[in-house]
This record gives structure tokens, sequence and C-alpha cells, in this order.
């Protein structure tokens, strides 16, 4: 047996391993992600102004790019623990099917009853909400994962949750929003007529089944309209990718026990909080010069913020009640074809990995969901899992390369995330299982409209 071998199927960390900080990767950049603007004054959002709609502790994090490790607060930690660390999984039985020499492992954050890693902010975001004496959050949710975490953390501390579901998803997935609502949150389609956001929208495009960016206004407009109520949200903030450091600081604590270096680290990419998360820790040895690594987001053919977006300042939201984010962005009025059900919809990307990828620490691919879904039955089939859409398009990128490898006869080490579990998405997988799953890539013109809805000022020009 070789030296190789001796590594477990799974690596578990002790609880005393597990990390009692989390790690921010702006303290170690040289680039700053550009800050957030107020969209009516164009200078960078103040505290003052952002504690409107963020509780106090998150506005600070979200505003540090200097303070390389926050420590997790106690109570965070202790319910991390109920369902942290993941393992770690050395995909033994995919190198055998795929006979390859590449090493692959993932690190499985699908192991809650949320289905996904979204909890490790939910828990965060809405213990701060909680120590402020605030009354509740609202949020949106576009598939329903981040929808499901937030309600089981408010469950948790005893807040009021308001979710504002994509009405698409709303229709399509009622037994997310019965997972929501049994958890104590009250969930509303979206757009709505509860909010005057929600109404004008419904107004402008009636019939619209809805998109994230539309949700946002809604959630932000019934947070800052409600006396104790503060917003949250599960992607693209810095805040979020903070919290999901925890996921890069387990898998790194775990290679480390065993020696494992990673050549390449592979994440899909919605709004990036994953992938920031997960890649971090290795981010910073890169950043800091210690250590190099290949990092590749993957994303959706249908939603290509990064490989075909621009890099500029766009609104986080449909609305545009939002402020302005600096970001790889198919226009805030972007809404994938209707065909698309693979996740990852959102029209931006976090600003840390914009900045990352414009000064070029990160590579990007884009995938079509029709080999997403092929690559994720193959998975299913012999990793056991059943992956969520969304995580599959690491899995088809990480099956590529590895199939690289064994062309090249090399054997490189890939770590990919495995993001979460597809049991809420089987519409999805029936459509794929009855040979009904269609490809659509947007043509130029499709993203020139998106792209028309850029605000425009001097130094923002596409
Ligand atoms: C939300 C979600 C994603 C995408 O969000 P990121 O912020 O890009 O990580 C990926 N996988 C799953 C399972 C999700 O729920």
């Amino acid at each position: 047996m070789s030296e190789e071998k001796k590594i477990p199927y799974k690596i578990y960390l002790e609880e005393n391993e597990m990390p009692d900080s989390w790690y921010n990767v702006r303290a170690d950049m040289k680039n700053k992600p550009a800050p957030l603007l107020n969209p009516g004054t164009l200078k960078p959002l103040t505290f003052e102004e952002m504690r409107g709609i963020f509780c106090d502790e998150l506005c600070r994090q979200e505003l540090d790019d200097t303070t390389a490790y926050f420590e997790i607060p106690e109570e965070i930690r202790k319910f991390y623990k109920m369902y942290r660390p993941s393992p770690l999984v050395r995909a033994y039985c995919l190198e055998e099917k795929l006979q390859t020499p590449a090493k692959i492992y993932y690190k499985f954050e699908g192991n809650n009853t949320s289905g996904s890693h979204k909890l490790n902010s939910a828990i965060a975001q809405a213990y701060y909400a909680k120590k402020q004496g605030l009354k509740g959050v609202t949020t949106e949710t576009g598939a329903g994962q981040w929808g499901t975490a937030l309600s089981m953390a408010c469950a948790y501390l005893g807040l009021d949750c308001q979710v504002y579901m994509v009405k698409c998803s709303y229709e399509q997935k009622p037994f997310r929003r019965e997972v929501m609502r049994t958890y104590g949150a009250n969930v509303t389609p979206s757009p709505s007529n509860t909010t005057e956001v929600g109404r004008r929208i419904l107004e402008e495009f009636p019939g619209t089944t809805g998109s994230l960016g539309c949700a946002i206004s809604e959630a932000v407009e019934a947070a800052t309209t409600q006396e104790g109520y503060r917003y949250v949200l599960g992607s693209v903030l810095t805040q979020v990718l903070l919290h999901q450091s925890v996921i890069g600081l387990e898998a790194k604590a775990a290679m480390d026990k065993y020696g494992i270096k990673p050549d390449m680290i592979i994440g899909c990419a919605g709004g990036g909080s994953n992938l920031g998360g997960l890649i971090s820790p290795f981010m910073g040895e890169k950043l800091r010069g210690e250590a190099d690594y290949r990092f590749i987001a993957v994303e959706p053919a249908s939603c290509p913020s990064f490989t075909r977006g621009k890099y500029v300042y766009d609104f986080c939201d449909t609305g545009k009640v939002c402020p302005l984010a600096k970001m790889y962005t198919l226009g805030s009025g972007f809404i994938p074809a209707p065909n698309h059900a693979g996740g990852l919809r959102y029209h931006g990307m976090s600003s840390v990995l914009s900045q990352l990828y414009a000064d070029g620490y990160m590579e990007a691919v884009s995938v079509e969901q029709t080999s997403v879904f092929k690559a994720a039955e193959e998975f299913a089939r012999v990793e056991g899992i059943l992956p969520a859409p969304e995580s599959s398009h690491a899995i088809k990128v990480a099956i590529d390369e590895a199939l690289k490898c064994k062309e090249t006869g090399e054997e490189k080490t890939i770590l990919f995330g495995l993001t979460g579990t597809g049991y809420f998405d089987m519409v999805a997988y029936e459509r794929y299982n009855n040979g009904e799953m269609t490809d659509y890539i947007p043509t130029d013109e499709d993203l020139a409209k998106g792209l028309a809805g850029v605000p425009k000022f001097p130094g923002n020009e596409i």
C-alpha cells in the first residue's frame, strides 16, 4: 500500500482543532477591493450610512480591510459544533472511476438541514443582530438555501425572520418554503405588493417571476421601514466571505494534518461566498508569497459574470435601492434565460474576488448546465452524495482537470468545494433525466441589454 492510501476517506478535525477566528483575506491584499458607494453622492458608504441597513458589528466587519483575524464569538462556535467540522473527503471512488492519477478532495458543506454552506454566515449574522437587541432580520432567497439557513439560525436565537423568496422558486420549491416556515420564518413571494419597490416592479414588469436582485430590493425596504429590523445577505458581501472562511480554514487544517498541498482549488461562484471562503487562507499564502496555488471559479455559461461581465460599479439589486459595488457584473437588470436550472443566477460577484480576479490571482471558467448535471450524475453514482446543481459546477471542472491529468500522467492534487445537497432540486434533475434540459448561452446582444443599466458616472465607463 502506498503512502498515499494511508489518507482516510474522510478527514475530520477534532473539536479543539476547529478555527477560533475567521480570516479576512483583504488584510493581505495590496490592491484592496473597492469600497461600496452611496449611489446618491458616489462617495464611499460610511459606517453611519450603513448602520441603517446592517447591524453595527457587521458594518464594522464590512468596512475593515486591515484586520486579518476576527475572533469567532463563543456562541457561534457552539452552534458550529452542531454541524461542523465538515468533512474533507478524499474522492477515492471518483478517482478510480475516472482512472486518473490526480488526487481529488472535496470539502462537503451539505451536512446540515439547510443543505449548504450558507448556515456558516447565517448564524453569524443572526447572532450580531440578536446581540444588538434587534427584533428581527429581513432577507431574500432565490433557490431557498439561504432563507432556510437564516430561518434555522433565527429560530435558534429567537429572532424574527422575514424572507422574500423569488416567486418562481416559491412556486417551484414548495418544500423549501415549508422548511423555512417550520423554522418560524415568514415567507413572501417576490415581487410582492407588500413593498413600494415590489409594487413598482410589478407595474413595470407584470407577470414577472422575480429575480434575486428584485427580492433584495424588497427585503432592504422591509428592513429600513420597520423599527428594530436590519437586512442580511447570504452572499456577495465581504462580511459573508469572512464568515465563510471557516470552510477554508478547516480544509487547510485538515490537509496540513496529512501534509497535503493542493495544486488547484476549485469552487462554484454565484456571489462568491463559498469560493471566497474556501480559498481565503490559501490565497493569503499566495498573496504573502509563501505558496502558490491555482484558483478556479466556475460559473454557469448562462450567467457568466466573471468571464463575460464588466468590472465596474453597479447596483446590487434590480430596484436600485442598495449601495453600488465594484464588481464583475452583467448589469442589475440581467436575468438568466428561463431554461436555466443550475442556480448561481446573481448578476454580480464579490468585490474581493473581483479584485483578485482583475489582478490575475484567480482564473474563471463557465460551463453549460447539461454538462454540469452530467457531472452531478457521475459524481452521485460513485461518491454517493446527491450534489446541489450549484456545487456540481465545481464537480464538472474538477472532473475535467482530473481527466487532463489522466492524459498528461500528472499526479495533481485537486481540492474543490462541495457546497451542498440537491434534494430540493429534483425538478431540475427530472428535466435532465428526461432529456429535456437545454443550454442557453446569452448572446452579446442579450448581455448588452443588462450592461446598459450600469450606472454612468466619470470613471465608470464600460
Ligand atoms: C448559495 C449557494 C451557492 C452559491 O453562492 P456563493 O455565494 O457563490 O457561494 C453555491 N452552492 C450552494 C449549495 C448554495 O446554496
